[in-house]
């Protein structure tokens, strides 16, 4: 780590990775094995965090790999068509069919802004409406009181975005529809996108009231703007199908990523047809990326959704939900306030006896109690996101002896942290 906090800013590559919330050093990695990492000194821990969600299957799974391999074996680039990208995308749209076209790209950041700047063309509109607390990756329109990273650091505003771009960032409460609503009457007509986290994972894991998401749908359809889903975290953890799955409502335009690179990077928007057309070189939205759809990240995303079947999903979550429902009653036991809750095999918990529906819920719980208890679980060999505002997740591999020698540990950390 002190070299590379020589080379990198703060000795990371990616700001949560550096500890800061939680105080102290990160571990350096060396590998990974199903539901355990070990770093270079040697300790194991139980990973909660799987890569930030991608590792659906854990870590270094036999048919991910053996995929990746076969693909390498032929090349790793080339910038030209190939049959792996129609086999993950038709995959994506087996599973997910209101996502009618896609475009693959490498990171989340890369989707949702090109989903924006989609939904700016379409409309001939520019401002947009996003949730305090969500986090749709670092362009320059999203860091206007962003989730994740920027909650963690307290720099949900970034310096370095021009404000006439901010100015065209509005923000409401996520799970406030009278906000929505109020928006939408006074500047509906200057609304390219309603862009949400179905379920939010980027400010502690917090969901949609019912209603809220049937609600946001009514809103945009009400003033012509399009319904964003950005399920680059919940595609494929929320349900085998996504959030349509769950609660029923379609979105004109999807951003995927996380687990449909099976841990490479790769991302994708996708939806109606009339409105992908619009992107070139079908359309004239321009929008471009050199190892877009690169042949080892779409062999590594095919496997990952082939494994992950619905009585895999299922098996996943009801271990999801033991988890949370096995912790709760830890805190019951030791006293502690806690809220936690589950959204497929996405899980969270929040030091707060009340329930946690909004960003500003979430900041009200007990950061200082989730830094010893992070710490405490880390000592114990369970590794949680090292900040109270992210998602935790689970894997294929984390199974009922694994889940159970977690809860064990967390019990203790639980009771040492109180
Ligand atoms: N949207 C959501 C919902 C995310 O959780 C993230 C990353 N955590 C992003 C977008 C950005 O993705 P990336 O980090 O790949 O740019």
């Amino acid at each position: 780590m002190r070299r590379a906090r020589d080379l990198f800013p703060g000795g990371v590559n990616s700001p949560v990775r550096a500890f800061r919330q939680v105080e102290g050093e990160p571990f350096v990695v060396q590998r990974g094995v199903g539901a355990r990492i070990w770093d270079v000194d040697g300790n194991e821990y139980l990973d909660y965090v799987l890569s930030w969600g991608p590792l659906v299957l854990g870590h270094a799974p036999p048919s991910v790999l053996a995929a990746i391999g076969k693909a390498m074996a032929h090349g790793t680039s080339f910038g030209i068509p190939t049959e792996l990208e129609v086999e993950l995308g038709t995959a994506v749209r087996d599973r997910m069919p209101h996502v009618e076209m896609l475009r693959f790209v490498s990171s989340g950041t890369e989707a949702t802004m090109s989903a924006v700047r989609l939904a700016r063309a379409h409309t001939g509109r520019n401002a947009i409406l996003k949730f305090d607390g969500c986090y749709h990756g670092h362009a320059d329109s999203f860091l206007v009181r962003a989730g994740s990273g920027v909650a963690t650091l307290g720099l949900p505003n970034s310096p370095g975005v021009p404000e006439a771009l901010a100015s065209l960032t509005l923000t409401a409460p996520f799970n406030d529809l009278d906000a929505v609503r109020e928006i939408v009457d006074a500047r509906g007509g200057d609304l390219a996108a309603i862009i949400v986290e179905p379920v939010v994972g980027n400010a502690g894991l917090i969901l949609p009231d019912p209603g809220f998401l049937s609600g946001l749908r009514g809103a945009a359809d009400a003033c012509g703007a399009l319904l964003i889903f950005d399920e680059v975290m919940t595609g494929f953890r929320v349900a085998f199908g996504g959030a349509r799955e769950v609660y029923g409502v379609t979105a004109d335009l999807t951003t995927l990523g996380k687990v449909i690179g099976g841990g490479l990077p790769v991302a994708a928007y996708g939806g109606r047809r009339d409105l992908m057309e619009l992107i070139a070189p079908s359309g004239p939205v321009y929008q471009a990326g050199t190892l877009s759809g690169n042949p080892l990240a779409m062999a590594a995303g095919t496997a990952t959704l082939e494994s992950l079947t619905p009585d895999l999903q299922t098996a996943m979550e009801r271990r999801a939900a033991r988890l949370v429902r096995g912790l709760a009653e830890s805190a019951m036991r030791h006293g502690v306030p806690l809220t936690a809750a589950h959204a497929g095999t996405m899980w969270g918990f929040f030091f707060r006896a009340e329930p946690v529906r909004s960003f500003a819920d979430a900041k009200a719980a007990d950061i200082a109690r989730f830094r010893r208890f992070f710490h405490a679980a880390l000592e114990r060999g369970v590794y949680l996101a090292p900040s109270a505002f992210e998602a935790g997740f689970v894997s294929a591999a984390h199974g009922d002896a694994e889940i159970d020698l977690t809860l064990e540990r967390l019990d203790a950390a639980l009771a040492a942290s109180a």
